[in-house]
C-alpha cells in the first residue's frame, strides 16, 4: 500500500505542496509572522470589520445574552433567538422572503446544490466558479455542463442542449459567482439573466466576495445592478466582507423551506454559535449600511485607485478588492511570494487547483484600512519584482 508520503511527493515535485503559516496578531493590515511585522495584502476583511471595536464589542455582548455554544444542530433545539432574528434581517436586507444561514459558505453550497437537483437535472457553471460549487454540483448527481469564464454563446448552447435533452419536470441550474474570487471580475449579469430567462432555467448567485462591498448599502452585485429581483438563489458568506464566518442562502419561501427540509449540511451539523448569530445581525442593521460602512467602502475605493495609479502598467482598473497579477508557472509564483515576504510583504501564491495549471498568480486583495504609505511599498516591491 502507498505511503501519505508517497501522495505528497509529487505535489512537492510539481511546486503544488501546501502549508499552514501561522499569524500571531489579529487579522489587519499589519500582522506578525515569526515575530516579524508583515504587510497583509492577501486578505478577505475588504472592510476591516474582522478586528473591529465595535463588532468586538457586539460579539461580547452576544455572549453575555446567549452564551457561547447552541447545543444541537437547528432541527433539534438549537435554533435560537439570535438565529432566528438574523434570517429575519438578512431576508429583509436582501429583500426575499426568507434567507437560511450555514456554518460556512462551503456548508451552504454543499446543502443547497444537491437538495435543489439529482439525477436527471441539469447544472450548468462558469468555468471560474468556487471549488464549492463545482463539489456539489458533483455530489448532486446531476447532469454537470461548463461554459468557459463568461462565454454567452457556450452558456445558451448549454441551455438549448439542456432543454432537448431534459424531461418537462427536469431542474436547469446555471451558477455563476458574482465577483471572481481569484480574477476579481464580474459576471456578465445581464446577459445570464436574460439566458435563464429565455430558456427556463434557474439562477444561484454566489456572491461571496461581492457582499458587503458591491451596491447600496453592500447588498451585493445582482442589487448594484438592479437585478436582484430577477435572482432564484442568492447565496453568500459572513466570513469576507462581514468580517465574521457563516454562509447564507436567500430566496422565496418554499425554496427556504425546501433547503431546511432536504439541505444535509444545515440539517446534520450543530447551528453555529448564538453569539455569531447576534454579531452578523449587528454588522448588518448599524455597521454594514450605515454610514460606518459607507465610510469604509469609500476607503476601499479609494485605495483600489490609488494603487491603480501606482501600478497603471502593471494592473487594470480594479473591479473588485481582488486584483489578480498573473505569472502563470507555479515555482515561479512561489518564488515571487517568498522574495515578497523577505521585504515584509504577504501575498501567497495561489496555485492548481484552485486556479488552472500554469495560471498561478499572486493574488492582491485590497483592504478599507490600508494605508497610501502601505500601497506605496507595495507597489515599491511589485516594481522590484522581474513580473
Ligand atoms: C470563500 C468563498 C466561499 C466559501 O465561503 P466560506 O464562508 O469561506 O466557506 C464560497 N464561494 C466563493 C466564491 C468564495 O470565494
Amino acid at each position: 500500500m502507498r505511503s501519505f508520503d508517497d501522495d505528497l511527493a509529487p505535489l512537492h515535485e510539481a511546486s503544488l505542496y501546501r502549508s499552514l503559516r501561522t499569524i500571531d496578531s489579529p487579522q489587519a493590515p499589519v500582522v506578525q509572522i515569526n515575530g516579524q511585522e508583515v504587510l497583509n495584502f492577501s486578505s478577505n476583511d475588504y472592510l476591516g470589520f474582522a478586528n473591529a471595536e465595535p463588532i468586538r464589542n457586539a460579539f461580547k455582548h452576544g455572549i453575555d445574552l446567549y452564551g457561547t455554544g447552541s447545543g444541537s444542530s437547528r432541527l433539534v433545539c438549537g435554533t435560537l433567538a439570535p438565529h432566528a432574528s438574523l434570517e429575519r434581517t438578512l431576508a429583509k436586507f436582501k429583500n426575499t422572503e426568507a434567507a437560511l444561514t450555514f456554518s460556512s459558505g462551503y456548508a451552504a453550497a454543499m446543502g443547497c446544490i444537491p437538495a435543489l437537483c439529482g439525477p436527471g437535472d441539469f447544472i450548468i457553471l462558469d468555468k471560474l466558479s468556487h471549488a464549492c460549487l463545482i463539489d456539489s454540483a458533483k455530489l448532486s448527481g446531476a447532469t454537470l455542463r461548463v461554459f468557459p469564464h463568461n462565454h454567452m454563446e457556450k452558456l445558451e448552447h448549454l441551455l438549448k442542449w439542456a432543454r432537448a435533452k431534459g424531461k418537462t419536470t427536469s431542474r436547469i441550474l446555471v451558477i455563476t459567482e458574482s465577483i471572481f474570487s481569484m480574477d476579481g471580475d464580474w459576471a456578465d449579469l445581464w446577459n445570464i439573466v436574460q439566458l435563464k430567462d429565455q430558456y427556463g432555467a434557474l439562477l444561484l448567485l454566489d456572491e461571496a466576495h461581492a457582499f458587503g462591498i458591491h451596491g447600496p448599502g453592500g447588498r451585493g452585485l445582482a442589487a448594484k445592478l438592479g437585478l436582484a429581483s430577477r435572482m432564484d438563489i442568492q447565496m453568500g458568506t459572513f466570513s469576507k466582507a462581514v468580517g465574521l464566518s457563516g454562509g447564507y442562502l436567500c430566496g422565496t419561501r418554499s425554496l427556504i423551506d425546501l433547503l431546511i427540509n432536504r439541505a444535509r449540511s444545515f440539517i446534520y451539523s450543530t447551528a453555529p454559535s448564538p453569539s455569531l448569530a447576534h454579531t452578523i445581525e449587528e454588522v448588518i442593521r448599524h455597521w454594514l449600511p450605515t454610514a460606518y460602512g459607507e465610510d469604509r467602502r469609500a476607503r476601499l475605493w479609494s485605495n483600489l485607485a490609488y494603487l491603480h495609479t501606482a501600478l497603471k502598467d502593471r494592473i487594470e482598473e480594479p473591479a473588485s478588492a481582488i486584483i489578480p497579477l498573473i505569472i502563470g508557472s507555479e515555482s515561479e509564483a512561489l518564488r515571487l511570494s517568498a522574495q515578497l515576504l523577505t521585504a515584509g510583504i504577504l501575498i501567497p501564491a495561489i496555485r492548481y487547483p484552485t486556479v488552472s495549471k500554469g495560471k498561478a498568480r499572486l493574488r492582491i486583495a485590497i483592504t478599507a484600512l490600508h494605508s497610501e504609505g502601505f500601497i506605496n511599498a507595495l507597489s515599491r516591491e511589485l516594481q522590484g519584482c522581474a513580473l
